[in-house]
């Protein structure tokens, strides 16, 4: 009479709003609506409704144009599209995933 014992190492999964993959946390990037707008929030631990898109500048387009207005509930102020714009152009360009490209 035991449970079989599925201890399965835990990964912290999110989805993108962008494409809605379901993708562990760290290859995500949250969005917390706060008070004064929108913010990227790298640590994870601002306080607020909160959103993750994956690190890939189709989603971060498709949350601008409005996924992410969705998934927060809001409207995007015009600093918001600024903010998260400018945080779009550093992500590389979309390629398919390189895992382990390090040297
Ligand atoms: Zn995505």
């Amino acid at each position: 009479m035991k449970k079989p014992d599925k201890r399965v190492k835990h990964v912290p999964q999110r989805s993108c709003v962008g494409c809605r993959q379901v993708l562990p946390k760290r290859s995500l990037t949250r969005i917390v609506r706060t008070a004064e707008g929108l913010k990227i929030d790298p640590t994870g631990k601002l306080a607020g409704r909160g959103a993750y898109l994956h690190n890939q500048r189709s989603c971060w387009e498709r949350g601008i144009k409005g996924a992410l207005a969705h998934a927060l509930k809001t409207e995007l102020t015009d600093s918001d599209r600024v903010l998260l714009q400018s945080y779009m152009q550093s992500l590389p360009e979309d390629t398919v995933e390189q895992a382990g490209q390090e040297s």
